[in-house]
């Protein structure tokens, strides 16, 4: 019988309000792996409910800050426990690789570890006024109940940039995973509680985005909206936050370049050209997916690329001799082959791939695809494709290349790939992305911040920063004399 799971909402399992499920299928199989209850906005109103109570019940109001960071820690560990459990979860849900999710599981305790240290470091300030009787001060202050809305292509590090912070901050949380990644996130919930974290600290409603995402997202509840997933879906989840005078911080989509000199290693950046986009079957926020290449090293890394992707294995993600698995479903395999056929019909040529590959397993999978030819005026090079898909163009001077690099509505990420100290740092500087590798790719950690540039997002995660987001600021004047301050407005100066 196919394993059924219901919402997690106030520390228990609850049923949907409706009775419905929907199914999650292996992408790689195509068999039913569980159905998950479909939520509506009923259970999301449940949701916010719980959370709010339990933001204002003394066990979370009124725990030291340091026990925060305690529970944070025992959930991270839960998590290290239960790790190779959850990898095969994740590859089994979305279809990335097990040995890529074993390791994003190793790394994933890491967020609740780093922010747990933070969470009794969060602290005001005191500041200075002109009168020795005038204490003025600030405090931190949680938010309240914050609503996580997240993709499929790493829901566990996903989620979890977006937990650590909010609850090292004291929040509560409400989240709503992809409708194709829910079986992780709802674990996540049940080993909170387990850890010991109060009921309704941390709740999940599962479901569809126009059913339960978007009540979410304008739901009156929430002090904070958090959301990683499409621009498109961002814009109008700012938008209703802004309605409502609430933060969001949104982590969206990218078109990142990754640029190779002609003083590079041309064979340590095609390895990095490899891996910045057909790493997850180029299903990532930071896909490398546009190559600008050097005239002098353009074909020589054209040749290195092409005869390196021809030989990527593909096939089932479980097995360790595999280098691409399949895409996380039917409709985002169906939007990469026609963004190849699009690439084709604006004049591209198709260097490598552009193909489903002959596998034995019946999923979506497609092939490793490089193409040459193309422009910056054309659809496959401005808009996001989110597949194993990237474009090759030449370059001849840094102006060119710091023009053409920029000229894009995103600006999340990007790749240098230069033997020179000083062109690497000055490129760098230059680049519109919120993220910069020289002479390596992908490389990101809960202390290092990330922040998308234009419509790649608003906000930062991971780092000290992101507290800010998950905070608010009081300012607190305190007249220590006996007597009335006789002109407020000398504190000015
Ligand atoms: P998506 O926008 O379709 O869905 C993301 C989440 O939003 C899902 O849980 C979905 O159910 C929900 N949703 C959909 N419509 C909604 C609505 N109207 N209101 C509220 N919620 C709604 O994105 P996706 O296809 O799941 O994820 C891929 C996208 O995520 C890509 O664009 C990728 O670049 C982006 N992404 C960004 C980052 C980053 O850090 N910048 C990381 C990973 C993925």
């Amino acid at each position: 019988m196919t394993k059924r799971y219901q919402h997690f909402i106030n520390g228990r399992w609850h049923k949907p309000s409706d009775g419905a499920y929907f199914e999650s299928t292996n992408p790689a199989t195509l068999e039913v792996l569980y159905e998950a209850a479909r939520g509506n906005a009923a259970d999301v109103d449940s949701a916010v409910a719980a959370a709010r109570e339990a933001f204002e019940n003394p066990a979370w109001r009124d725990l030291s800050q340091t026990r925060r960071g305690h529970l944070m820690r025992r959930l991270g560990d839960l998590i290290a426990d239960n790790a190779e459990e959850m990898a095969l979860a994740e590859t089994q849900d979305n279809g990335k690789l097990l040995r890529e999710m074993r390791g994003q599981m190793a790394g994933v305790p890491e967020y609740l570890y780093y922010y747990g240290g933070l969470a009794d470091k969060i602290q005001g300030d005191q500041i200075p006024t002109s009168s020795h009787l005038v204490l003025n001060y600030t405090m931190r202050e949680p938010l309240g109940v914050v609503g996580a809305i997240t993709p499929w292509n790493s829901p566990m590090t996903l989620t979890t940039s977006k937990l650590a912070p909010a609850l090292a901050s004291g929040n509560t949380i409400v989240i709503k995973p992809s409708e194709h990644t829910s079986a992780n996130i709802l674990r996540l919930a049940e080993l909170a509680t387990e850890a010991g974290f109060p009921d309704g600290v941390v709740n999940v409603v599962t479901g569809f985005g126009t059913e339960v995402g978007a009540p979410l997202a304008d739901h009156s509840g929430l002090a904070k909206i958090s959301f990683t997933g499409s621009t498109g879906t961002g814009q109008a989840i700012a938008t209703s936050a802004a309605s409502r005078f609430i933060g969001s911080t949104l982590e969206l989509g990218g078109k990142s370049p990754n640029i190779v000199f002609d003083d590079a290693n041309v064979g340590n950046a095609a390895m990095g050209v490899i891996a910045g986009v057909f790493a997850a079957a180029g299903q990532t926020c930071i896909a490398g997916s546009r190559v600008f290449a050097h005239k002098a090293v353009y074909d020589e890394l054209l040749e290195k690329v092409s005869r390196r992707a021809e030989s990527i294995v593909i096939g089932d993600p479980l097995d360790d001799r595999t280098e691409l698995g399949p895409l996380a479903f039917e409709s985002q395999c169906e939007k990469v082959a026609s963004y190849v056929d699009l690439g084709v019909q604006e004049g591209a040529t198709v260097a490598t791939g552009g193909r489903r590959p002959d596998v034995e397993l019946p999923g979506y999978f497609y092939s490793p695809t490089v193409l040459t030819d193309v422009n910056n005026d054309m659809r496959v090079v401005k808009e996001e494709i989110f597949g194993p898909v990237t474009a090759v163009i030449p370059f001849e001077t840094e102006e060119e290349l710091v023009g053409m690099a920029n000229d894009s509505i995103y600006g999340l990420a990007a790749g240098v790939w230069t033997n020179s100290l000083s062109r690497g740092h000055r490129i760098a500087r230059q680049l519109d992305a919120g993220t910069v590798w020289l002479n390596m790719y992908r490389a990101m950690s809960p202390m290092s911040p990330r922040q998308g540039f234009k419509a790649s997002g608003v906000g930062v995660e991971h780092g000290i920063e992101s507290i800010k987001d998950y905070t608010r600021l009081k300012s607190v004047w305190v007249n220590t004399d006996e007597e009335p301050v006789a002109d407020p407005f000398i504190l000015r100066s």
